[in-house]
């Protein structure tokens, strides 16, 4: 149940309701709104009800991801970005933190195409254990350092609740990959932090699957998170790695505040393919896109096939932004 209270008898409501009930229920409070697990509208008190503008009880379980309970588009600050609304963030950078010196010039070819932010896995989730796995925190070290010298912020997956605070010593964002979409003590634990986290939808995750995955680090009081759309499983892989679904950007948008980010690379798998779904994920109003780039594509140590060469990268991310610039002047 949620409880949108008249503002002038708010603040008192809610004290009063978190004195009576909050021993035994969930409470959560954001501006005149209270939310109560498991509480029975009967169960409130006559002055509350007198005080309430209205009062809501189909609610979903994500209560706190929801615009039910907290209307206004949750915006992220970063040291170098925003992330959120009306804002477009361009996140980009090889699939794998590779070496210092490789990853030093992807930042850069990142920085000119007007990213912000430097993506970089140093701990990759592999299909097969004998594929490349990242070069740990010493891949970390790299991220960060290319981050700095060119001014970038850096997103990196964590892929086990134990390397959490390692992980942290080093990002600006944590990535919660697509298989650890429902790893629920990776969740907690980045949950427990006040680092941004980009969460990524499970291959098979339903929206309400990444509501309430969401849930779980907002549950822990971390509530920077932004939600990335990379596409998902269904019965046809042939010619995509995935289904890009870019119906998920306006849904998401409309039943939970957190931003929505796309990632075209996963979602398509191939490199010719990306610049026409990263346009279209503009187009369907993300607040940003997160791309993978590398010089040499053929030597990329992971997910090479759908790596934008910097060339590309360039126009495609030049043509992005345009077309985010001009979707602005309709509103
Ligand atoms: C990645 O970002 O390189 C990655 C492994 O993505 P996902 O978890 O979406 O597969
Ligand atoms: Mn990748």
């Amino acid at each position: 149940m949620i409880i949108i209270l008249k503002p002038a008898t708010a603040t008192a409501m809610q004290a009063k309701l978190v004195s009576q009930f909050g021993a035994d229920h969930e409470i959560f409070t954001h501006n005149n709104r209270i939310a109560i697990q498991g509480l029975r509208p009967e169960a409130l008190p006559a002055d509350v009800q007198a005080a309430s503008e209205s009062i809501l009880t189909a609610v979903p379980a994500a209560v706190q991801s929801s615009r039910l309970f907290h209307p206004e588009d949750t915006i992220i600050k970063t040291p170098h970005s925003v992330i959120g609304g009306n804002q477009f963030v361009m996140m980009a950078g090889p699939c794998s933190v590779e070496s210092a010196e490789h990853v030093d010039q992807m930042a850069a070819v990142a920085k000119q195409g007007g990213a912000t932010i430097v993506r970089g896995g140093a701990f990759k989730p592999r299909t097969s254990p004998y594929s490349f796995q990242g070069l740990g925190e010493t891949g970390l070290q790299y991220l960060r350092t290319a981050a700095d010298k060119h001014g970038l912020d850096m997103i990196t997956e964590v892929m086990d609740d134990e390397h959490v605070a390692m992980v942290a010593k080093y990002t600006d964002i944590f990535q919660i990959g697509a298989r650890n979409m429902q790893n629920f003590s990776l969740l907690k634990a980045v949950g427990q932090t006040q680092i941004p986290v980009a969460l990524k939808r499970g291959m098979s995750a339903t929206i309400d699957d990444v509501l309430n995955a969401a849930e779980y680090i907002a549950a822990g009081g971390n509530h920077q998170i932004m939600l990335l759309e990379r596409g998902i499983r269904t019965f046809d892989n042939k010619y995509t790695r995935n289904t890009f679904d870019l119906g998920a950007v306006p849904v998401l948008q409309s039943l939970t505040h957190y931003p929505v980010i796309v990632d075209p690379s996963h979602a398509v798998g191939t490199w010719e393919l990306v610049t026409p779904m990263a346009m279209a994920g503009v187009a369907a109003g993300a607040s940003g896109m997160i791309v993978e780039i590398h010089d040499q594509p053929t030597q990329a140590l992971s997910d090479g096939p759908q790596a934008l060469k910097p060339a590309t990268y360039l126009k495609m991310a030049q043509q992005a932004f345009q077309l985010h610039d001009l979707m602005q002047t309709w509103a």
